[in-house]
């Protein structure tokens, strides 16, 4: 009897200090996930960081996070950073697809799992979370094809760090290759923009214009921040011309409606974020990354590594359905239609 009050006394005691909130998590047995992002330089980043904290919260875990800014090296030292904070589980936006590796072995040989979030980590010890890029490459294409299904065509790619600019690229040339082959599209320019920054897409789009006296009939953007560069240099020559892009960035919605951007194909960032907020905690309290509901396997990187991965489904945002976005609540019919 008396041991059992003794102990009673005690979890009386740990609850106390539990609702004071002092190391809650660890007497809660709350799971602590740690997230490495690349950069927030599009403005989708913060969309997926919200919905991401929210699932996390939802756990009853803890997020805990740092921001490489677009460095391969201080994406290595914040992971290495995170990890001595005792983190269960790692969900990791690779800023390079090939400086990445030493994080994957170091949180492997401390047996934490981790996510590849939004971008490829070709390693099969990582679980796999995106949209289905090579479909957004596609969806790209196909809007602008549809009303330019010939001419000079221009194919503005990201940063060579993201294998997701190769799969952008593989979607585009799926749509567009019989075309480039029956002779109907050329393509007049294709270039890499360095960090995925619209002023190096700006700069690029100058010099293909530059380069072909202006005669460029399509753009293909692998972003909307990209084509909001591409649009700047388009419009200094007087040119408006089909363009496109994904994000669903508010100010490309708005070039949409207006008529200045032929597509953005819209990623729900709240999907993601949610989903991979969830499969982190499923993640650090055990389950199997084969054992992820609705998880599938994914090949078709670089290396043909299988990967436990889940690729959500990206919307088109026409000038003819922009309500959907609206109606999901991603951007108010104002802002989507101003000046439009
Ligand atoms: C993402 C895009 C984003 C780009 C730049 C890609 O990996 O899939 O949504 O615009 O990175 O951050």
């Amino acid at each position: 009897a008396h041991h059992w009050e003794e102990n009673m006394h005690k979890s009386i005691l740990v609850a106390a200090i539990a609702v004071v909130g002092f190391n809650s998590a660890a007497l809660a047995e709350g799971m602590r996930v740690g997230v490495s992002w690349a950069s927030f330089q599009e403005e989708r980043w913060k969309i997926d960081e919200a919905a991401m904290v929210a699932a996390i919260e939802a756990n009853g875990n803890t997020y805990v996070s740092a921001d490489a800014q677009s460095s391969a090296a201080k994406q290595l030292t914040d992971i290495e950073a995170l990890m001595s904070q005792g983190v269960d589980v790692l969900i990791i936006n690779a800023w390079d697809k090939d400086a990445i590796g030493p994080a994957i072995d170091a949180a492997a040989n401390e047996g934490i799992p981790v996510i590849g979030y939004d971008r490829l980590i070709e390693d099969d010890r990582t679980f796999y979370l995106t949209f289905d890029n090579v479909g957004v490459g596609r969806i790209i294409a196909q809007s602008v094809l549809d009303v330019q299904p010939e001419g000079n065509y221009a194919i503005i790619k990201g940063d060579p760090g993201d294998p997701n600019a190769g799969f952008l690229l593989q979607g585009m040339m799926e749509v567009i290759g019989d075309s480039v082959n029956s002779g109907a599209i050329t393509i007049v320019g294709e270039a890499f923009s360095d960090a995925w920054k619209p002023e190096s897409a700006q700069r690029n789009m100058e010099q293909i214009l530059t380069a072909n006296n202006n005669n460029v009939d399509a753009v293909l953007s692998q972003n909307d921040g990209m084509a909001g560069g591409v649009v700047a240099a388009l419009s200094a020559q007087g040119l408006v011309i089909p363009v496109g892009g994904q994000d669903g960035d508010l100010a490309a919605i708005n070039r949409v409606a207006r008529g200045l951007q032929t597509v953005s194909v819209w990623k729900d960032a709240r999907a993601l974020g949610a989903a991979a907020g969830q499969i982190a905690s499923d993640l650090a309290s055990g389950t199997a990354m084969a054992a992820i509901d609705g998880a599938g396997v994914f090949s078709n990187g670089e290396k043909g590594i299988p990967v436990n991965a889940i690729l959500l489904d990206p919307t088109p945002l026409t000038r003819d359905n922009l309500n959907v976005a609206i109606d999901a609540g991603h951007i108010s019919k104002a802002q989507a239609c101003e000046g439009a």
